[in-house]
């Protein structure tokens, strides 16, 4: 693990903290997309720890609607005026509530609460880490939430060229291990051949990283893959030959990890992603679901962007 990565968890702790205050201030309206890497015993930026991610669902599942990936564009079209995030009740500690303890089945059939609905999202993972179905994948069934898994064809049980090896924890699922996620009712997305970032990459290379993989992957899941994530994800990862070729190359939608909120106004080929880490308690992890940290989405303004490259490399982490 890089030293640097204490700090940099408490630099995050401390911009989410803050960001709440001042939260309020930039609520949107949409679809939610939540981004996970592992779940799991990684010591890296982006994993969530198995007892935090069921705490996560647990709550998700009693207080938001979670829909399917395929869904989210529908959804907008379905959006209803009276649902407003203004409207939903404060949460600001990590205390249960009376409404995270209520009967999940009172909740849908009472017709005056519009809290579940409201706070409308979709899970995601990035990358196909076996901790996924180890770990993530029983809960999901539990309770009956769908999730979509972004799987890197090119490297199907072997591990990602950034990530650290050695030690085990850093394995991608096999085919196999895929097939039984899909059995388990979660759903399959491509994530490229090999994970490069696009925007490096010349035009063949990178059809060959979005269209190749589409076909791979459908022929080894039998699966009607439908969605694509830019690796890395943030604006300056891909680039608009990237988009094209995933709008022309079979695809329904694409998916970048940029921050933010899908509203009805939203691109098909650049949905925005809220992603979950390690630093993330209950607290801000409502927060996120709630509205309450869209001002995060300036992480991927210009001047966003390169704090976040500046920190990363003063505290040396990859
Ligand atoms: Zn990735």
């Amino acid at each position: 693990m890089s030293k640097g990565l204490p700090i940099k968890h408490a630099v995050k702790r401390t911009v989410k903290r803050c960001a709440m205050l001042l939260g309020p201030l930039m609520q949107q309206r949409g679809v939610r997309i939540l981004t996970y890497h592992s779940v799991g015993n990684r010591k890296h930026d982006m994993n969530v720890s198995p007892e935090r991610f069921r705490e996560q669902m647990e709550w998700l599942a009693r207080n938001a609607e979670v829909i399917p990936l395929s869904a989210v564009l529908e959804q907008q079209e379905g959006d209803q005026p009276e649902q407003t995030l203004e409207r939903l009740p404060s949460i600001t500690s990590t205390s249960t509530t009376a409404a995270d303890t209520a009967p999940f089945e009172s909740k849908i059939q009472n017709p005056k609460s519009k809290i579940k609905g409201a706070r409308r999202v979709a899970i995601t993972f990035d990358d196909g880490y076996l901790d996924n179905l180890l770990n993530a994948a029983p809960v999901l069934h539990a309770l009956g939430l769908p999730a979509t898994v972004f799987i890197v064809a090119g490297r199907v049980g072997g591990t990602l060229d950034h990530d650290d090896t050695g030690d085990g924890v850093d394995t991608l699922m096999t085919w196999q291990d895929i097939e039984q996620l899909i059995a388990l009712g979660l759903d399959a997305g491509c994530h490229s051949m090999t994970h490069h970032r696009l925007s490096q990459l010349s035009e063949d290379e990178q059809r060959s990283e979005i269209v190749d993989s589409l076909r791979l992957l459908r022929e080894r899941t039998g699966r009607q893959i439908e969605a694509f994530a830019y690796p890395f994800g943030s604006a300056y990862d891909y680039d608009a030959i990237s988009v094209r070729l995933v709008r022309e190359g079979g695809y329904a939608c694409g998916l970048s990890n940029r921050y933010g909120v899908n509203g009805a106004d939203c691109d098909p080929w650049q949905l925005k992603r809220i992603w979950i880490d390690g630093t993330d308690d209950l607290c801000t992890f409502q927060a996120k679901v709630d509205g309450r940290l869209d001002i995060l989405s300036i992480l991927d303004s210009q001047i966003g962007l390169a704090c976040r490259h500046a920190l990363n490399r003063l505290l040396h982490i990859k």
